[in-house]
């Protein structure tokens, strides 16, 4: 098969980088070359801008009816067609299992379906004003060129969550999607242009974080970011966004705890549990890697989690029982053996895993009472890795579930509806479960975290407050402006 070329999307349109750079995308299951994809510098990001400026003039001026029809254009389209046109480009692309590949396309298509209603509520306001001569109302606006900048793990919904809502809002984007996956980010480009979207409006510039996601941060004619990715990314450009006094939403990295409590069931709650750090190899932002059980369940929940982290079928991509597949990269699966090595050395003790499978697939890993400095309690290993301690009490539990710079997502095991709104309330994070694990999505909510997992929310109505200004309108119903 000859090896697939793919350009930029500028204005609508495929064109080549302006350099000619292109880069290879490999599939992280086998690591051969998927497609040669044109690499952007600065150069194609002006070009992206200034169509995204030209964009949001033609945009921002249709009819919320008309952006609504786009975007449910847009989901039809991925609703008829995403089995066909992404599908396969999922899968091989992030290393997808088929199952998560096909979440994404559906929850890509209630995204938009979501999105497009967002259209219709940029709902403004009025308030009293103690001069009755004066009238005072506030209006919402889109702010403009939104610059958005992705990650890998999902790269269909998030980039689609990430795109939908600014644009419902009447924004145009220019999309710098991760580089390790891009041909996703391209699809999704072309079938937005396709629904109808003014093609200024749609801009995606493929390439790496310093050259191309760098200048996009820095480039003075954005006017806002969207960020989801690494910490140490979000430091990055927030700090670039901070220069300009430009608002960003970063939506960041997690460490997410889930409690099990004494009167949960220890094999349905491992099953629980198992789902909530091992779905797409815990490659999600969201995973509960640490595990915090009270003492009365400890023994019990622990064997049944060795049953069923042993027991995930890590086989074929396209096989509907393969539960997993390989990480990213090669550096990504190092990363995560060395917090698994780091963790041993410091005396954890290995329940299951702890070995590669084959090439970059790592196995279910279960650690035992790690040091609580080590990197795999503290840091994001964003691997399949869970680390188990045990507590006293719920107190304790709360107290080691915020022990941690992280606060993006939690979850609570328990049948005792005080014990887990206490939960709930104790917890420092941008979200709680009970009765799930911690890795929960849904269009409508606020997504977004404490502390190192980032400002700001998104999904529904919260995006549209992130992507829009208010802005302050007020008339005199005298002639001499009393
Ligand atoms: P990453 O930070 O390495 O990359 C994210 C994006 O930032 C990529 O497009 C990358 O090219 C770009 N980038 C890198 N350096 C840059 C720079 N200097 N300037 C501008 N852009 C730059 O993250 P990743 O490894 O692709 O994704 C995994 C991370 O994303 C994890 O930390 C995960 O927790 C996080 N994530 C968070 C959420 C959430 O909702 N909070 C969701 C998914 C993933």
């Amino acid at each position: 098969m000859a090896m697939r070329q793919q350009d930029l999307i500028i204005a609508g349109r495929r064109q080549a980088a302006c350099s000619g750079a292109v880069f290879d995308v490999l599939a992280p299951e086998d690591e051969r070359v998927l497609a040669q994809v044109a690499r952007a510098d600065a150069a194609d990001v002006n070009l992206a801008v200034a169509a995204a400026r030209k964009g949001f003039t033609a945009w921002s001026a249709l009819a919320p009816k008309e952006r609504e029809a786009a975007l449910l254009r847009a989901a039809d389209l991925v609703a008829a067609h995403g089995e066909a046109r992404l599908l396969d480009t999922l899968i091989d692309e992030s290393g997808s299992a088929i199952t998560k590949a096909r979440f994404e396309i559906t929850y890509t298509v209630d995204l938009l379906r979501t999105a497009a209603g967002e259209a219709r509520r940029l709902y403004g306001d009025t308030f009293p004003n103690d001069n009755p001569q004066r009238l005072s109302m506030v209006f919402r606006e889109p702010m403009g060129v939104v610059a958005i900048i992705s990650p890998y793990n999902a790269p269909l919904s998030l980039l689609t969550k990430m795109t939908a809502f600014p644009l419902a809002a009447g924004n145009s984007v220019v999309i710098k999607p991760s580089e390790e996956t891009p041909l996703t980010a391209l699809a999704l480009g072309e079938l937005l242009v396709e629904a109808g979207i003014p093609g200024d409006a749609i801009n995606v510039v493929t390439g790496f974080g310093a050259d191309c996601g760098a200048p996009l941060t820095a480039h003075p004619d954005i006017d806002c970011i969207a960020l989801t990715g690494s910490t140490a990314t979000g430091t990055l450009v927030g700090a670039e966004s901070m220069k300009r006094m430009r608002r960003c939403q970063l939506e960041l990295g997690g460490k997410s705890a889930l409690l099990v409590l004494r009167d949960a069931d220890p094999v349905a709650a491992a099953n629980i549990a198992a789902q909530g750090i091992f779905t797409h190899a815990g490659q999600i932002c969201m995973a509960n890697s640490r595990i915090v059980v009270e003492r009365p369940v400890y023994d019990a929940f622990i064997a049944a989690l060795k049953q069923a982290a042993e027991a995930i079928h890590l086989g074929d991509l396209r096989d509907e029982r393969t539960q997993y597949g390989p990480l990213i990269n090669r550096a990504a699966t190092n990363k995560v053996m060395g917090h698994i090595e780091q963790a041993v050395a410091r005396g954890a003790t290995v329940l299951t895993g702890a070995e590669i499978e084959r090439g970059l697939v790592i196995r279910p890993t279960v650690l035992l009472e790690p040091d609580r400095n080590s990197a795999v309690w503290r840091e994001e290993s964003f691997g399949p890795v869970a680390s188990v301690v045990a507590v006293e009490n719920l107190d304790e539990a709360i107290a080691v579930a915020n022990d941690s710079d992280y606060g993006l997502s939690a979850a609570v095991l328990t049948h005792n509806l005080q014990w887990g709104f206490r939960a709930a309330r104790g917890i420092r994070s941008g979200s709680v479960h009970i009765g799930m694990h911690a890795f929960q999505s849904n269009a409508l909510a606020p997504i977004g975290g404490l502390g190192l997992s980032g400002i700001g929310r998104s999904g529904g109505k919260y995006s549209t407050e992130e992507f829009t200004e208010l802005k302050w309108v007020s008339v005199s119903l005298e002639d001499d402006g009393s």
